[in-house]
C-alpha cells in the first residue's frame, strides 16, 4: 500500500498548531510496513480539498484524513469526499444514537447541527469515537481505501488504533486473519515504557506493538498476522511474556478493563469493603468509584478530611503526630486509613493526604503524597509518591494511584481477608 495523509485545517497552513497527527499516523503505519509518500495540508476550503483528493487518488492507494469532522460550517471533510466519490450522505443510526446519549449524560440540549455528526458516506464503515462525538470513516471503492478521522489527537488516535489500524490490515496483501490483545499499565509514562521496549517495538513485524497514552494510562495493543488463531494466540503469548518480563510489574489488565474494573472485580469477588479518608484529593477518590454502579456492596462511603481540625476529631489523629511529623506524612496517612476503616467499619482503609498546590505546605513540594492502604488484620502499607501536573492533575492522579495501590496489595496476595 502506498500512503497519503491529508490534514485538514485552516490552522495548521496559519502556523498555529502543528501536524502532529501526520506524525502520529505515519509512525504507526511505518511499524507495519505502509510506506506514506506523502503528507499533505489542506485549509477548510472545499474548491482546494478537492484538488487534494483528486490529486492523491492519481498516486495513493491508501488516503487518510484527519479533522474537519465535526458539527461547525468549516467541517467539510466528509461532504467533499462524498461529493468526489459521487456518493450519497446518510444518517448512521448507531452514531446518533451515540450522540444523543452524550448529550443526556451531560443534560443538555442536543443542537441541530449536532446531528450533523451522525451523518456518514453511504457504504462505509463507521469507526466508533469513544472520545468524543463525531464517528469516523473507512472505506474502499476502484481499489482505493480512504479512512476519514477527527481532528483532535484525543479522538484520532484511539479511533486509528482500536479500528481503523485493523481496517487496513485486513486488506494487507498475504493477511488472513487478525488478532489484537491489549495489554493495560499504569505507574510508567509512555515514553519509559517505549525506551524499556524499543528493542521489540522496532524489530518486530508480526506481531506488533503500538503504544498509546490515555489519562494518564499506557496501553500496548499488539496485532498479529495468522493463519489459525492458535498459530496467533501462540504468538502472541510469547511476544506478552518478553515484555512482562520487563515492564510487568506495571501491568493491571488486558483488553477493554481499567483500573477502577479491576478493582472492584478483585473486592466483589473477595467479598471485601473499603473506606476512605481523603485529605487533598477532596473526595476525588470517592468520585471515581462511585462513577460505577452498584458499588455500594464494597464501598462503605469516605471523609473527606482537608482540615487538621476534622483530621483530629473525626477521624482521631493524635495531635502530637500531626505536630511532629505534620499532616502531610507517612505517619499521619497511615491513622487516616487506619481510623477510617475503624469508624466505617470496613475491611480496609485508604488515605490520602499531601501537597496538591499551588503552593508548598508545611516545607513540602507540590506533588509529594502519601497513600496509605490499611487491611483488617494485616500490617498497614503507605506508599510515599512525587507526582507531577496541576492541581487537578495531582487530585485525579492520585485517585487512580489509590485504585493502584489497592490492587497491588491484593494482588500480593497473603492477605488476611
Ligand atoms: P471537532 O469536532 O473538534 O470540530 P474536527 O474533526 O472537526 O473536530 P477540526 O475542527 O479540524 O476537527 O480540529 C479540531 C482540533 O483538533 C483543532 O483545533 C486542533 O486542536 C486539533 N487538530 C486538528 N487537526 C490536527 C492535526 N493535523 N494535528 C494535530 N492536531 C490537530
Ligand atoms: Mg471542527
Amino acid at each position: 500500500m502506498n500512503a497519503e495523509i491529508i490534514a485538514i485545517g485552516s490552522e495548521l497552513l496559519l502556523g498555529q498548531i502543528s501536524n502532529t497527527n501526520a506524525q502520529f499516523l505515519s509512525k504507526q503505519l511505518a511499524n507495519y510496513g505502509v510506506n506514506v509518500y506523502y503528507h499533505n495540508v489542506v485549509g477548510d476550503n472545499r474548491i482546494r480539498l478537492t484538488e487534494a483528493i483528486t490529486h492523491a487518488q492519481e498516486r495513493s492507494n491508501l488516503i487518510i484524513f484527519t479533522g474537519g469532522l465535526g458539527p461547525t460550517k468549516d467541517d467539510l471533510t466528509k461532504e467533499t469526499i462524498a461529493s468526489v466519490l459521487g456518493r450519497p450522505l446518510v444518517s448512521d443510526d448507531e452514531a446518533l444514537d451515540r450522540i444523543e446519549a452524550y448529550f443526556q449524560r451531560r443534560n443538555r440540549v442536543m443542537t441541530e447541527n449536532n446531528r450533523k455528526q451522525a451523518i456518514v458516506i453511504e457504504g462505509s464503515n463507521v469507526l466508533a469515537n469513544d472520545h468524543g462525538m463525531a464517528p469516523g470513516m473507512a472505506l474502499k471503492e476502484k481499489n482505493i481505501y480512504y479512512i476519514l478521522l477527527p481532528g483532535p489527537p484525543k479522538e484520532m488516535e484511539p479511533m486509528f488504533i482500536n479500528y481503523g489500524l485493523p481496517f487496513i490490515l485486513s486488506h494487507l496483501e498475504g493477511t488472513t486473519q487478525i488478532t489484537s490483545r491489549v495489554l493495560n499499565f499504569f505507574d510508567i509514562g509512555e515514553s519509559q515504557l517505549e525506551t524499556e521496549l524499543l528493542d521489540l517495538i522496532e524489530t518486530q513485524t508480526n506481531p506488533t506493538i503500538a503504544p498509546l497514552a490515555k489519562d494518564g494510562e499506557v496501553t500496548l495493543r499488539l496485532t498479529v498476522k495468522h493463519e489459525s488463531r492458535q498459530a496467533g494466540n501462540k504468538l502472541l503469548d510469547d511476544l506478552e511474556q518478553q515484555i512482562l518480563k520487563r515492564v510487568g510489574s506495571f501491568f493491571y489488565g488486558y483488553d477493554n478493563t481499567s483500573l477502577i474494573n479491576e478493582t472492584l472485580a478483585v473486592l466483589r469477588k473477595r467479598n471485601i469493603t473499603i473506606a476512605s479518608a481523603e485529605s487533598y484529593t477532596g473526595g476525588a477518590f470517592s468520585a471515581l468509584l462511585t462513577e460505577k454502579a452498584g458499588v455500594s456492596s464494597v464501598y462503605k462511603g469516605g471523609i473527606v478530611c482537608y482540615s487538621n481540625d476534622v483530621k483530629r476529631s473525626l477521624l482521631h489523629v493524635p495531635n502530637d503526630v500531626i505536630e511532629k511529623y505534620g499532616a502531610v506524612s507517612s505517619e499521619c496517612a497511615k491513622h487516616l486509613a487506619e481510623n477510617v476503616r475503624e469508624i466505617l467499619h470496613a475491611d480496609v482503609g485508604i488515605s490520602f493526604t499531601g501537597v496538591a498546590g499551588p503552593t508548598k505546605l508545611e516545607g513540602k513540594e507540590i506533588g509529594t503524597v502519601y497513600i496509605a492502604v490499611s487491611i483488617l488484620g494485616a500490617e498497614t502499607q503507605v506508599y510515599p509518591l512525587k507526582l507531577a501536573g496541576t492541581r487537578e492533575q495531582i487530585q485525579s492522579r492520585s485517585a487512580k494511584h489509590g485504585l493502584y495501590c489497592l490492587l497491588k496489595q491484593f494482588n500480593k496476595g497473603g492477605n488476611k481477608i
